[in-house]
């Protein structure tokens, strides 16, 4: 029991808990853990530490400053921030080992105080690929490029990353993101083509990151889901899988009986329906809560009370009329009262504040002031099934070029039977439906095997024994209930079932699956990856898989010019059917 008369408990579980879901969403891409604005308001240095502690590979600010305060309490990870004016103190930032992003005027000054340091700088140079605020215009990339590369080439900088940021993968049908990643792509090739070795390429904010999977590259920036909010108005941090980690609570601090009639608060713009009681929250928008949420929740006791009247600097008024405890001569005085947590009480959603004030989430957590004590606790965050899952192994292996590829698959399909289940997971182009087709023809099904864009499922009979390979497209299907509409589980148990971009969304329909994730490996050809993300792990047993150069015919959704391009494909087996094989994947 503690007696804290107004804070904002911070659990730092939900905090880890929500990295660990965001890496298992971005995965094979890192998450940046982005802790600008003292981390969404719930306080920058505990949750850098929580997120790294939980596999968070990066951290990302907007100012200098405040990837200064992460360093000067003793945090290691690497740090972006973003966001400078020609008065900022770039030096500061590069002693501080800082990472700087870029949009063009900055470039300058960053080289003069890279010298003046005797540091190179880290940069990540920032294209607007269509949101029109920071980010260099497409049509002055190239030249932009040019003048990074002179100063690297002088020592001065290292170009690190490439970077833009998303307009509206919170509505994510909207094909405003489908023009973003395509300026995207053609700014990283544009800068590769100039010699760039790029070690990470980011894109994805949390939204883009929990609904587009094809705006991972490299890295995710995700701030509102590390929090455990939604960045969806049409779904709950519940239906992400996301914990809350803010609860705000204070105590009541006056309760009295009112006649009928009675104005309350300033403007007298409430009056009392009927005999009432009245309860006084010691909050106000001197702590940070919008003065135009009147209406917004407050739970005492198990059961949640609108706001009446005008919410004033220090306080705000709950009737407990209509659902309490008029007329019962009870006092909820001292009462524990709570604006918003994550549920497991009955308290009401940040959500529902964001809706009182008619703004977002990231709005209401962002300005609750320093009036407001921060506590931090770390709860039992209750599991959910497929998070807590580890893989009973992994492999991960490189291929060069889409015979590769499907030389491997074909090994895989070889060992697939009835009833397995394979979630495929890798941007466009990264060789999903090739992977495919190998596997096809390992099992022995009738060839034909395309991306089954636009049409969401496809069936491919066996022409030996073995069952059919019925292929899917979740790319479409946003939710697992629209999953299940399409009824997979008819036929799973007799078929080899596949889906593509279906992490998240399938899981639930089998025990066990193997989980396929590829990326085009970047940096120059040849060279296995620019990044030091990883090593490079040889397929069980022996090395690199050779060549079964028998492709004719196939269609591939490897660019045809890349076609040596390499891949990283890791297979991780979850569930009993995997624990007890690990699929041979040499190929000879
Ligand atoms: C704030 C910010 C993010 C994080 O956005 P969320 O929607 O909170 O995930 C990512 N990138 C940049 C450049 C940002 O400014």
């Amino acid at each position: 029991m503690n007696s804290a008369e107004r804070e904002a408990v911070v659990d730092l579980a939900a905090i880890r808990h929500n990295v660990r879901r965001l890496i298992k969403v971005a995965e094979p891409a890192k998450v940046m853990a982005v802790v600008k604005a003292d981390g969404y308001g719930h306080g920058a240095v505990p949750v850098a530490r929580a997120a790294v502690e939980a596999g968070a590979a990066w951290l990302g600010v907007a100012h200098i400053p405040e990837g200064i305060a992460l360093r000067e309490a003793g945090i290691e990870a690497p740090i972006l921030a973003w966001l400078h004016t020609p008065s900022s103190d770039f030096g500061a930032g590069i002693e501080a080992g800082l990472d700087l992003g870029v949009s063009g005027w900055e470039l300058e000054l960053i080289a003069a105080a890279a010298e003046k340091s005797a540091r190179p700088a880290r940069v990540h140079l920032k294209i607007d690929t269509g949101l029109g605020r920071n980010g260099c215009p497409p049509d002055r990339w190239e030249a932009f490029i040019g003048q990074a590369l002179e100063y690297q080439e002088e020592g001065l900088l290292r170009v690190v990353g490439i970077f833009s940021h998303l307009a509206v993968a919170d509505e994510p049908q909207r094909p405003e993101t489908d023009e973003q990643i395509e300026r995207f792509r053609e700014a990283v090739a544009v800068a590769t083509d100039a010699g760039v070795d790029v070690e990470v390429r980011h894109l994805a904010n949390s939204p883009g990151t929990l609904s587009r999977p094809d705006t991972h590259f490299d890295l995710v920036r995700t701030g509102i889901a590390l929090y455990g909010l939604s960045p969806f108005e049409d779904q709950t941090s519940a239906e992400l899988r996301l914990r809350p980690a803010m609860t705000l609570r204070t105590k009541i601090a006056h309760c009295k009986e009112m006649p009928a009639e009675h104005g309350v608060s300033y403007g007298l713009s409430y009056r009392t329906p009927a005999p009432t009681t009245l309860a006084l929250v010691p909050v106000g928008y001197g702590d940070g809560i919008p003065r135009i949420a009147s209406g917004g929740p407050v739970t005492v006791d198990g059961r949640t009370y609108p706001v009446v009247g005008r919410i004033a600097m220090d306080q705000m008024v709950i009737d407990l009329g209509a659902a309490g405890i008029a007329g019962t001569e009870q006092s909820v005085l001292g009462h524990e009262a709570v604006l918003f947590g994550p549920g497991d009480d009955g308290e009401e959603s940040v959500d529902a504040w964001a809706k009182a004030a008619g703004t977002i989430n990231y709005e209401i957590v962002t300005r609750i002031s320093p009036r407001i004590p921060r506590r931090y606790v770390d709860s039992d965050v209750p599991d959910d099934g497929n998070d807590a899952v580890a893989p009973a192994w992994e492999i991960e292996i490189e291929t060069s070029g889409a015979e590769q590829t499907q030389a491997l698959a074909a090994r895989l399909g070889e060992q697939l039977a009835a009833g397995d289940l394979l979630v495929l997971t890798g941007e466009l182009g990264a060789g999903k439906t090739t992977f495919t087709q190998g596997l096809g023809a390992g099992m022995g099904v009738r060839e034909g095997i395309i991306s089954p864009t636009f049409v969401l499922v496809r069936i491919h009979p066996n022409l030996r024994t073995g069952p059919d390979l019925v292929h899917v497209d979740a790319y479409r299907l946003g939710s697992a209930a629209e999953i299940d509409d399409i009824d997979l589980e008819n036929t799973m148990d007799s078929t080899v079932t596949v889906v593509e971009w279906g992490r998240d969304r399938v899981e639930h329909l089998a025990g066990s699956r193997l989980e396929i994730s590829m990326v085009r490996s970047v940096g120059g050809a040849g060279e296995p990856e620019a990044s030091g993300r990883g090593s490079i792990l040889a397929a069980a047993g022996k090395g690199p898989i050779s060549d079964t150069g028998d492709d004719d015919a196939v269609v591939l959704d490897f660019d045809d010019e890349d076609d040596d391009e390499r891949r990283r494909i890791r297979i991780a087996g979850f569930g009993p059917r995997w624990a007890a094989e690990k699929p041979a994947l040499e190929v000879d």
